[in-house]
């Protein structure tokens, strides 16, 4: 019997966790075990098994990438392709959040500022006096961790934006010594690379049972409750998203790469369901490069290079996310931002998701960070939690998304002939 393909078999385990996770309770229990044990050990082991994945993955990535590219042009102009297509991507996201918060207006009930419909307190008026004068401290802060000053501690620490900075420059300079160390060393990273990708393909064959045990669990645990009171943010944050991934993002891959959208979406569905399911680029990047090169045809060149960098530094569906929600706490404090205002979040919001590790929830810290920079107490983000979960998972397949895009339009602009050709 021919084995079903992955991305179905995905879909099916989602659909069965819907099903199965509204149908078990926090305490429900079988053969006297917790079901909702069971889930979360299943979800775990496989969360892990990727997590595992990771530090030599994008090392062996980067680093062979970057030696492939060797001394020529291309590293110049393919590092600031990537850059701009990051930039431009993250903060057409940004703006299609900010235009839509906007027009909706989720933070208003009633003409006036939601937080008591939403049972929060208000804010001390000394807090909203000092709206001004907030220096960047955090945002610096983010980036002073590009460069660790221990490498081994950094990847422990799941502190990716240091590995990355690190592998770039020991790929680099590793086209800058003579032979045959060189060689050794080539062979060495390629080798690593190539196990790496099998070890993926292998974990890939458990994504199923993981999607499975991950979204029941949420729905079993978050339930659909939690959403009534925050529907209109829900909304708005979905809506933005998917002005993101169904319009924008397809429509750069039509001007700028020629390919159209719809097979994009096919070969990128494992990844993209997996992403949602572990809401964790990061975690899902083993996959994003293994669809991204077999699935769409880019080059290993390109993908070794664009994808490693974007899971942590592309991230529009957390840019976007990030705007939305810091609006809309303010909207619900009653709060006016002026444009200046505005664009300070705009702006945080674009340099902190650069600085935001790949993981569930790290939008959160850039959340706080922001009402930090325009004047509101961090506490305010106990407001959004109970819907952040839901909005994670699918932020986090947009930035996927987004860096799989990225691939295609680079590699299309490097030349390359064979990719999503059907
Ligand atoms: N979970 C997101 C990711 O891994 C980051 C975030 O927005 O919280 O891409």
């Amino acid at each position: 019997m021919p084995r079903l393909a992955l991305h179905w078999q995905i879909l099916v385990a989602l659909v069965l966790a819907l099903l199965a996770g509204s149908l078990t309770s926090p305490e429900s229990e079988l053969l006297g075990v917790r079901i909702l044990d069971v889930y979360a050990f299943l979800g775990t082991l496989f969360m892990n098994a990727l997590k595992m994945l990771i530090v030599p993955l994008i090392m062996a990535s980067i680093v062979t990438g970057m030696a492939g590219m060797g001394e020529s042009d291309a590293l110049g102009r393919m590092g600031m392709r990537t850059l701009l297509y990051y930039l431009t991507t993250s903060l057409l996201a940004i703006l299609t959040g900010l235009l839509l918060v906007n027009l909706l207006q989720p933070g208003i009930v009633d003409g006036g500022p939601a937080h008591e419909a939403l049972g929060l307190d208000p804010v001390p008026a000394e807090t909203l006096q000092k709206v001004e004068g907030r220096d960047a401290g955090d945002v610096v802060d983010i980036f002073l961790r590009m460069v660790p000053p221990n490498i081994v501690q950094a990847a422990a620490n799941g502190q990716m934006l240091g590995l990355i900075f690190f592998s770039l420059l020991f790929g680099f300079f590793m086209t800058r010594i003579e032979s045959p160390y060189r060689e050794s060393l080539d062979h060495f990273w390629q080798g690593v690379f190539r196990v790496m990708m099998r070890m993926t393909d292998w974990v890939m064959w458990f994504a199923p049972l993981g999607v499975f045990a991950l979204v029941a669990k949420v729905v079993a645990t978050t339930g659909f409750d939690a959403f009534a009171p925050l529907l209109r943010f829900f909304v708005t944050v979905v809506a933005a998203l998917g002005v993101h991934f169904f319009i924008t993002l397809p429509l750069i891959l039509l001007l700028v790469a020629r390919v159209p959208a719809w097979r994009h979406y096919k070969a990128m569905l494992p990844a993209l369901l997996t992403a949602f399911s572990t809401a964790s680029s990061s975690a899902t990047l083993p996959i994003t490069m293994d669809c991204v090169e077999k699935n769409a045809g880019v080059s290993n060149r390109t993908t070794s290079f664009v994808l490693p960098l974007g899971a942590t530094v592309n991230m529009d569906g957390t840019a976007l996310y990030e705007c939305v929600a810091a609006l809309f706490i303010a909207q619900a404090y009653g709060f006016e931002l002026t444009f200046a205002q505005q664009f300070t979040v705009v702006l945080v919001a674009l340099l902190t998701s650069i600085g935001v590790a790949g993981i569930p929830a790290a939008s959160l810290v850039a959340i706080t960070i922001i009402l930090g920079a325009i004047g509101l107490p961090a506490e305010a983000i106990g407001l959004i939690l109970a819907v952040d979960r839901v909005l994670d998972m699918m932020r986090t397949s947009v930035n996927v998304f987004s860096d799989s895009c990225g691939a295609v339009v680079i590699g299309r602009l490097e030349g390359e002939e064979g990719i999503l050709r059907a």
